[in-house]
C-alpha cells in the first residue's frame, strides 16, 4: 500500500461512504486519513465508522489516520411562523432572545452572548453570506439590523460575524462531550473549529493530554488576526475555505491560503487544504478544470493534505473524488517544476540538532541519489522535521508507537511503518534496510539513510545518521 505521492488525502465520511466496503475502497483509492465531521455523526455513528477504519487497519497491515472534527460554535436563527421571509435591501428586522416564533420584522437569535457583543456597524450574514444584514442598533438584549443584501431567511439558518468577536470558547458543550468520546475511542486528530484566540486550542489541548493531536481550522477573520500565536500552540492548521470565505471576502482566501501554507511549512506543521476542492463531483464523475487547477495549486504549494468534504461524504462518486485527487497529486509531483517550487519555499533549518540533521540528511540523500530517508521516531517527530524539508526521496517512519504511524498519515511524504524499537545501531540499519525493500522503496544494492536517536526510544534525540545498502531478506538475517 505505498502511496506514490507525497501530498496526503483526507476524506470525509458520511452517509455516501458508511459501510466497510466503501472505506476500504475509499483507502484502496488512496484516502490516507478519515475525517468524521461531528455536526453530522452520532457518537454511535462516530464508533462505528471508527471501528471500520481499525479493522481495515488490520486487513491492510497500514496505519490510518482518524480526524474528529468539532462542530464549535455554529451560530443559528430561530424558528419563523411561516418557516421564513424573503428580506428586501434596506428592510429591517430585529434580533433578540425570545424564544416565539420569528415574523419578518424579528427572529431569535438563541445566543444572548453574541447579542450582547454585536456593535453598531457589525456585519451580520445568513446562510453562508447570501443573506446580508447590518447592525443600526443595539439595546439590552436586542440588535436592530438592515438588510444589505437581499435575499431569504428561514428556520435555523447558519449567522456569521465577521466583524464581531465572540466572547465565549469554541467549544460548546456538545464540542465537550463529542471530544471526551472521540478520545476514549483513542482517535488521532481533533480539528477545532471557529478558533478565534490561541487559548481556544489551548483548551482542547489541554483536555486532549496528548491522547491525540489539536489542528486548527481557520475560518475566522479573528483567527487571520493572531495566525503566528495559533499556529504556535496548534499541532496542525487547515485552511477551511467554506466559512472562510464566508466571513472574509472570497477573493482574500486565495492569498492567505498561500499565506498559511508557507507559515505551516516554515514551523514544520502540518497544514490541510479544505473546501470544494472537487465540489462539482458531488454530482459528476468528472470534475471541472479550475477544480482540478485547485487541487494542483495546493500540491504545488506543498501542503501536506488535500480535503474532500461533500464529495465524498455525501457525493455520487466518493470514490471517483478520490481517485482524481490521488492522480492530480501525483501528476503534479511528476511534473519537472514542482521540484523547483517546492524548494523555493524551503525554510532554513532552526538551530537545534534534530533540524540539523534533517537538513543534512535530505542534502545527502539528494546528493547521493538515496533510495529513501529512513527516520526512527518515538513520537513522530524526527520524521516530522525531516518532512518538513521537504526532500527528494520518500521518507519512511519506524516507529515502535502505533499512535505516533496514525498522526503521521497526515503528514507531507511521510509513509509510516509500527515495528518494534531496534536494539542497536546495527539492527537500526539492517531492519530500515529490510522496510525499505519490503514496502518498495529500494531493492537490493541500493543506498538508503537512516536518521535516528541513540539511545534509542529517547524522544527529541535524534542525533546520527547513517548511510547502508540494502540487501536481499535472506542476507540480511531475517
Ligand atoms: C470549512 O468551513 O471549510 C470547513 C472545513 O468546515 P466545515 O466543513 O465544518 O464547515
Amino acid at each position: 500500500m505505498r502511496r506514490m505521492r507525497r501530498c496526503k488525502i483526507l476524506a470525509t465520511l458520511g452517509p455516501a461512504s458508511d459501510t466497510r466496503e466503501i472505506i476500504g475502497r475509499l483507502f484502496v483509492a488512496g484516502v490516507d486519513v478519515f475525517r468524521i465531521n461531528m455536526s453530522h455523526a452520532s457518537h454511535d455513528g462516530m464508533r462505528e465508522r471508527i471501528r471500520m477504519i481499525r479493522s481495515l487497519e488490520e486487513e491492510y497491515r497500514r496505519p490510518i489516520g482518524i480526524l474528529v472534527d468539532l462542530q464549535g460554535p455554529k451560530l443559528r436563527v430561530g424558528l419563523f411562523a411561516e418557516g421564513g421571509h424573503v428580506l428586501e435591501k434596506g428592510d429591517m428586522i430585529t434580533f433578540d432572545s425570545d424564544a416565539t416564533a420569528g415574523t419578518k420584522s424579528r427572529v431569535c437569535l438563541p445566543h444572548p452572548e453574541i447579542l450582547q457583543s454585536l456593535e453598531i456597524g457589525h456585519r451580520v450574514l445568513v446562510d453562508d453570506g447570501k443573506v446580508s444584514l447590518m447592525v443600526t442598533k443595539v439595546a439590552k438584549g436586542s440588535a436592530e439590523l438592515r438588510v444589505t443584501v437581499a435575499g431569504r431567511i428561514s428556520n435555523k439558518k447558519g449567522v456569521s460575524l465577521p466583524d464581531t468577536t465572540i466572547p465565549t470558547s469554541a467549544m460548546t458543550p456538545k464540542d465537550r462531550a463529542d471530544l471526551d468520546a472521540a478520545l476514549n475511542e483513542g482517535v488521532d486528530w481533533i480539528a477545532v473549529s471557529f478558533v478565534q484566540r490561541p487559548e481556544d486550542v489551548a483548551e482542547v489541548k489541554k483536555i486532549a493530554r496528548g491522547r491525540a493531536l489539536v489542528l486548527a481550522k481557520i475560518e475566522k477573520p479573528q483567527a487571520i488576526a493572531r495566525l503566528a500565536e495559533i499556529m504556535e500552540i496548534s499541532d496542525a492548521l487547515m485552511v477551511a475555505r467554506g466559512d472562510l470565505g464566508v466571513e472574509m471576502p472570497l477573493e482574500k482566501v486565495p492569498g492567505l491560503q498561500k499565506r498559511i501554507t508557507r507559515m505551516a511549512r516554515r514551523l514544520g506543521k502540518p497544514v490541510v487544504v479544505a473546501t470544494q476542492m472537487l465540489e462539482s463531483m458531488i454530482t459528476s464523475p468528472v470534475p471541472t478544470r479550475a477544480e482540478v487547477s485547485d487541487v494542483a495549486t495546493a500540491v504545488f504549494e506543498g501542503a501536506d493534505a488535500v480535503m474532500l468534504s461533500a464529495e465524498s461524504a455525501s457525493g455520487s462518486f466518493p470514490i471517483e473524488a478520490v481517485e482524481t485527487m490521488n492522480r492530480i497529486a501525483e501528476e503534479v509531483e511528476r511534473d519537472s517544476i514542482y521540484r523547483q517550487v517546492i524548494n523555493a519555499q524551503r525554510s532554513k533549518p532552526e538551530a537545534t540538532g534534530a533540524d540539523a540533521i534533517a537538513a543534512g540528511a535530505r542534502d545527502m540523500a539528494e546528493t547521493l541519489e538515496l533510495k529513501a530517508i529512513a527516520a526512527w521516531t518515538a513520537s513522530g517527530s524526527t520524521a516530522l522535521r525531516i518532512a518538513r524539508e521537504r526532500p527528494e526521496p520518500p521518507v519512511m517512519a519506524l516507529t515502535p508507537n502505533k499512535d505516533a504511524a496514525r498522526r503521521l498519515c497526515l503528514v507531507w511524504g511521510v509513509h509510516p511503518v509500527v515495528t518494534k524499537d531496534a536494539y542497536d545501531v546495527d539492527d537500526m540499519a539492517m531492519r530500515a534496510c529490510k522496510f525499505a525493500s519490503r514496502e518498495g522503496f529500494a531493492k537490493e544494492g541500493d543506498r538508503i539513510i537512516i536518521v535516528a536517536g541513540v539511545p534509542f526510544g529517547t524522544p527529541g534525540a535524534t542525533n546520527m545518521m547513517r548511510i547502508a545498502f540494502v540487501r536481499s531478506e535472506a542476507a540480511s538475517g531475517s
